[in-house]
C-alpha cells in the first residue's frame, strides 16, 4: 500500500485503509483505492476507471502491489459520483465488503500453459463468496488472499491466506491442508473465518503469535514447518504466446504510475490484468503489435528496462510525512543508484510504505538527504 502511512504492526486502532467509498484525505486531495480481484478488468471497466480519474480526480492512475488501482486528487464529495460510476461498471459489487476484496492471482494463469490449475474461476468465486458472507466484512482492509496457479509467482507475496496449486498457504507457509479446486474457495473462506476468530485487533495473520499453527488447527491441519515461499521480484514484461494461439503482452509504467495519456492507451484493450508488480498484462491479442504501442507511450516493455523492479511511495506533495518528492527524485536519479540486481524502492520517510515483499534496496529520504538501506 504505497500511499498511506502504514500503522505499527500488531494491535491497532480503526482500520484506515482507503477504499472506493472510504476515501483517504491525502495532502493532494482524496485518495480512492479501487479493488480489482485478481487484477482483472474488462476493457470497459478500465475505461471507466480512467475516465473517472480524469473527470473527478487528478487524472492518471496508480497501480498497487496488490493489483489494485488508485485515483488521487479527488475533490470533497467526489466519492459519491465515483462510487456510482464504479457500481455501474461492476467494480463495486458490495458497499459493505469494498475494502476486503483483496485478491492477488497469477496474472497469466490459464493462458500461457504454465501452472497446474487455472485460478481465474477461483478469483471470481472467491470474490463472490467474500461478498456474500456478512461476517467477512469485518476482515481488516490489509488482509490479503493470494491465488497462485502453482508456478510460484504469487505464493511469496505475503498473502494471509492463499493457494499454491492444491496447497493452502497461511502467511505464505504450507498449512498442511490440500484441497481440490472445487473445494478451494470454501477452504480459503474457512481460513479467513479462523483468522477473525483468533485475531485481537491484529491486521495480518503474520502478526498473530503462532498464527499459522493456530489457524491450521482450526482447519484440522498440521503445518509441516516448511519455510515460507520466496517472493518473486518482478512480474511478466514483454510478449507471451498463449496456448490458444493468441498473445499476451505485459508492460510496466515507471513507478507504477500512469499518466492520463498512458491510461487512455489501454482503453482500447479487450481486457487488462493489473499485476502485483505494478504492471499490466493485456491478454488475448492477435499478435504482439500492441507492445510497441505501449513502449511508445512510455511503458517499460523489455525485462532489461531500468524501470523494471523500481517502485516508490507517493512522497511529497501527496504525503505530509514525506521528506522529499521521491517520485521526481527517482525519475531523475534512478540510473545513478546501483541495485545489485535487487528491486529498488524509494520512500519519503522511515515508514517505507509499499515496500516489496522480499529482499530489496531501499532509498529513504531523511531531513539530511537520502540514505540507502
Ligand atoms: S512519505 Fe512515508 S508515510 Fe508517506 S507514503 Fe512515503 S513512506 Fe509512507
Amino acid at each position: 500500500m504505497p500511499d498511506q502511512p502504514s500503522p505499527a504492526p500488531g494491535r491497532s486502532g480503526p482500520d484506515s485503509c482507503p477504499g472506493a467509498i472510504q476515501v483517504h484525505p491525502a495532502r493532494d486531495g482524496g485518495l480512492a483505492r479501487v479493488r480489482v480481484p485478481g487484477g482483472v478488468l474488462t476493457g470497459d471497466q478500465w475505461q471507466a476507471v480512467a475516465e473517472a480519474s480524469a473527470d473527478l480526480g487528478a487524472g492518471g492512475l496508480e497501480l498497487t502491489s496488490r493489483g489494485n488501482i488508485q485515483i488521487r486528487g479527488l475533490a470533497a464529495g467526489a466519492e459519491v459520483p465515483l462510487a456510482e460510476r464504479l457500481s455501474a461498471a461492476g467494480l463495486l459489487p458490495s458497499v459493505t465488503h469494498d475494502r476486503v476484496r483483496n485478491i492477488v492471482a497469477s496474472p497469466l494463469s490459464g493462458r500461457d500453459g504454465r501452472g497446474v490449475l487455472d485460478v481465474r474461476p477461483l478469483v471470481a468465486d472467491l470474490d463472490a463468496a467474500l461478498c456474500a458472507d456478512a461476517a467477512l466484512a469485518d476482515l481488516p482492509g490489509r488482509f490479503l488472499f493470494g491465488l497462485d496457479d502453482g508456478r510460484g509467482d504469487v505464493a511469496g507475496l505475503g498473502a494471509d491466506v492463499g493457494l499454491r496449486g492444491s496447497t493452502v498457504l497461511l502467511a505464505g507457509r504450507d498449512s498442511g491442508l490440500r484441497v481440490r479446486p472445487g473445494d478451494a474457495v470454501a477452504a480459503l473462506v474457512a481460513a479467513a473465518h479462523a483468522f477473525l476468530a483468533e485475531r485481537d485487533g491484529h491486521w495480518r495473520l503474520s502478526e498473530l503469535d503462532d498464527g499459522v499453527a493456530r489457524i491450521a488447527a482450526r482447519l484440522g491441519a498440521i503445518p509441516p514447518g516448511l519455510p515460507a515461499a520466496r517472493p518473486v521480484s518482478w512480474g511478466p514484461i514483454g510478449a507471451t504466446p498463449q496456448v490458444d494461439g493468441r498473445v499476451a503482452v505485459a508492460a510496466a509504467p515507471p513507478l507504477g504510475r500512469l499518466s492520463p495519456a498512458q491510461a487512455r492507451v489501454l482503453c482500447g484493450a479487450p481486457s487488462v490484468v493489473v499485476t502485483p508488480w505494478r504492471g499490466v498484462v493485456v491478454p488475448d491479442l492477435p499478435d504482439e503489435g500492441f507492445l510497441a504501442t505501449l513502449g511508445e507511450a512510455g511503458f517499460a516493455t523489455d525485462p532489461d528496462s531500468p524501470w523494471v523492479g523500481v517502485t516508490a511511495c507517493v512522497g511529497s506533495p501527496g504525503c505530509a510525512r514525506a521528506h522529499a518528492d521521491v517520485r521526481a527524485d527517482a525519475i531523475t536519479h534512478h540510473s545513478g543508484h546501483p541495485s545489485h540486481g535487487l528491486p529498488v524502492h524509494w520512500v519519503g520517510c522511515e515508514r517505507a510504505c509499499g515496500s516489496p515483499a522480499g529482499e530489496h534496496l531501499r532509498l529513504e529520504a531523511t531531513p539530511e538527504g537520502y540514505v540507502t538501506l
